[in-house]
């Protein structure tokens, strides 16, 4: 069969692609691989040109078949598609299990390390030092009896997991609001008490049902001008899967969180670590609990000033004191009232022709590069754009597609992916090749797609992980680009790049009314850059109160005490929160982010890498935000050097010293609070 998953042309032939070529591809290259393998593994004396480079080939070789597999899943979705896409996705875990607990590879690679270590350049021995790493940390390296108890507390884990997420699920299924008078619905936008009529009228009842899924949460506490509603749906939300509220006892989490805390605690000791958080900050930028914990207080107390001021401001344009439901409310209507400025309102000045030149602008000014549209490129749509970006010296350096409107069978969201890494191996070489997608409104009959300036921010932010994945000069992929970066620091380049779309001398170039051609007036473009700190300090608490808890509960989880989860989200409120928050909240119930997601001890990242861009931003600002040799020593030390290296060693390099927290609190209009408490 000619099947164009398996064909080495440079781009993937996306228009051939059909889902019955899926399973055949996947299997084709896994068994090819596996055999491969098994022929590595007994290598007499492997070197790194020897086992490494190979098998670094061969995880190029399964991404060259798989990555237009699972793009094509997210951007073209369709049933017959998802189904050859599933089947493949228990086929290539079971692949990466094999890999990840391989001792003979573990063996090879520790051996390569010890015995010619210094013969490698550092990017190679940090590959290594990193595969070494990941080995032991997936319990390669136990004897077999403690293997087989952190394998056992790895599968619980999984299955704990699973129903945490599924009570919250159910308990957020079963809660709805029937609604019989219309008054009490004022202030909700018209679709969202259509869709609630709507879900009446099929359980056959009278008015309108309100279910309690997010948008309609968010909705609510942020619309509803009715305390009632605000306050029935907060408690409704703030219980879910716990032993308070409308639901209490039904499906509750308290059980299973504390059988999570203590099969990750079990599993850390497993490995010689003193607790979950430490194993955690093994693959991290952050290396010590001290570290996260003080870098958390740390802003907390530079923070705290400013989120109390904001709060007794918000009380006093209430006129009432505020409880936990009438916060977003009455910070709608004090925004409003003070910028009068609206998402909506922009959009015609932010035409998506305009922004994506003033975005390439940037680009090339910053690393000097050239980027261009390149015709007759095989895409998946006709919407979809590709470009090539060049160096100064006219040589390509990488590639990109553009898919940026919103339609039918496309995930919703915006996000950058590897479509081809690069490597330069002795068995050949190729460029990277990324996608980035959105999901803007599509172009009018007579008019471009117009951008919200929150859309443009998401376009500055994924053209940044774009960059990070295309600038790359890292030979071997499973560390170029953003492969193998601290999951901490990842962020980094994406939310640096988001500077830029607020700044003055940037929006002046990618603003552009699509009718007149005039440029967002300075007026509107001071009220937008003045939104960025709104009720900063508030948010900051709010997320320092969600990363001190669950830091502290993944490092002070004891056999003897218990996870102590109640406890320590008091400890933590004490300490943090400004808002007064109900004793019956039991939020720590639903927080699927770090007791079901990938956020275990890491919820603190989402404000490390907040710290790290802006104070590598600071650093242009202090020179200028189009500095040539600023750029260029970032590019240098931090964008191109991928997994390659330490991310503190690069931050360091680059900054000169360690990152600092004041340029993110200058950043939210908070400095001045620094020290004050
Ligand atoms: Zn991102």
């Amino acid at each position: 069969m000619d099947n164009p998953l398996l064909a080495p042309e440079p781009l993937p032939a996306f228009m051939r692609i059909r889902p019955e070529h899926v399973e055949g591809a996947v299997r084709e290259v896994l068994d090819a691989n596996r055999a491969r393998i098994g022929e590595l593994a007994t290598l007499e004396r492997p070197t790194f040109a020897t086992l490494i480079e190979p098998l670094e080939e061969l995880h190029h070789r399964i991404s060259r078949t798989w990555s237009p597999v699972s793009h094509l899943n997210a951007v073209l979705n369709s049933d017959a598609l998802r189904e050859s896409y599933n089947a493949c996705l228990p086929l290539l875990s079971a692949y990466h299990t094999d890999l990840a607990q391989s001792e003979p590879l573990y063996r090879a690679y520790h051996a390569i390390l010890e015995q010619q270590g210094a013969a490698l350049a550092p990017v190679q021995r940090h590959l290594i030092e990193h595969a070494v790493r990941d080995f032991r940390l997936a319990g390669v390296g136990l004897p077999a009896e403690r293997k087989e108890r952190f394998k056992t507390a790895m599968l619980e884990l999984a299955q704990l997991q699973a129903k945490f997420e599924e009570n919250v699920l159910d308990a957020t299924n079963s809660w709805t609001r029937h609604v019989t008078d219309a008054a009490e619905l004022r202030g909700l936008n018209e679709m969202l008490i259509e869709q609630a009529r709507r879900r009446a009228a099929d359980e056959r009842l009278p008015g309108w049902l309100l279910a309690l899924d997010q948008p309609t949460y968010v909705a609510v506490v942020t619309d509803a001008e009715s305390p009632q509603l605000r306050r029935a749906f907060y408690e409704a939300w703030t219980t879910r899967a716990s032993d308070r509220g409308p639901n209490a006892g039904r499906w509750n989490n308290a059980t299973v969180m504390e059988e999570i805390l203590q099969r990750r605690h079990a599993a850390a000791q497993l490995l010689d670590f003193p607790n979950y958080a430490q194993y955690a900050l093994a693959t991290r930028m952050a290396h010590s609990v001290p570290e996260v914990l003080s870098f958390l207080h740390e802003l907390a107390a530079a923070a705290r000033g400013a989120a109390q001021a904001e709060f007794a401001e918000l009380e006093s344009f209430a006129g009432q004191p505020l409880a936990a439901w009438d916060v977003a409310f009455y910070a709608e209507r004090l925004q409003r009232e003070r910028f009068s400025v609206s998402q909506e309102e922009l959009r015609p000045y932010f035409p998506l022709p305009r922004v994506l030149s003033g975005l390439f602008g940037v680009a090339e000014r910053l690393f000097a590069v050239r980027i261009r549209e390149r015709a007759g490129v095989a895409v998946w749509h006709e919407d979809v754009r590709f470009f090539d970006i060049e160096n100064a010296r006219g040589e390509p350096i990488g590639s990109f597609y553009l898919d940026a409107y919103a339609r039918p069978n496309k995930r919703s969201g915006a996000w950058m992916d590897e479509c081809i890494g690069r490597k330069r191996l002795a068995s050949g070489a190729a460029l990277p090749v990324a996608y980035l997608v959105c999901n803007f409104l599509p172009p009018g009959e007579r008019r471009p797609a117009l951008l919200t300036h929150d859309d443009v921010v998401t376009l500055f932010h994924e053209f940044g992980h774009g960059l990070h994945h295309l600038l790359t000069r890292v030979d071997y992929p499973s560390i170029a680009g953003i492969n193998g970066v601290a999951w901490d620091a990842v962020e980094l380049p994406s939310q640096f790049l988001e500077n830029y779309a607020w700044h003055p001398e940037v929006l002046q170039r990618i603003s552009g009314h699509f009718e007149s051609g005039v440029p967002l007036p300075l007026e509107q473009q001071q009220r937008l850059i003045a939104t960025r700190s709104f009720h900063a300090g508030l948010s900051m608490m709010r997320q320092l109160e969600f990363a001190l808890f669950d830091f502290r509960i993944h490092t002070e989880y004891s056999p003897a005490h218990g996870g102590r989860i109640e406890q320590i989200l008091r400890e933590v409120r004490n300490e943090v929160a400004v808002v007064p928050v109900p004793e019956w909240n039991r939020f720590a119930n639903s927080f699927g982010h770090i007791f079901a997601g990938g956020y275990a001890a890491g919820y603190y990242s989402y404000k490390w890498a907040e710290v790290l861009a802006a104070d590598a931003f600071a650093a242009f600002e202090e020179s200028g935000v189009f500095d040539p040799s600023t750029a260029q020593r970032f590019l240098d030390a931090i964008l191109s050097r991928g997994g390659g290296r330490d991310a503190l060693e690069a931050f360091i390099e680059f900054r000169g010293r360690r990152p600092e927290v004041g340029p993110l609190l200058k950043q939210h209009g908070i400095a001045a609070a620094r020290g004050a408490t």
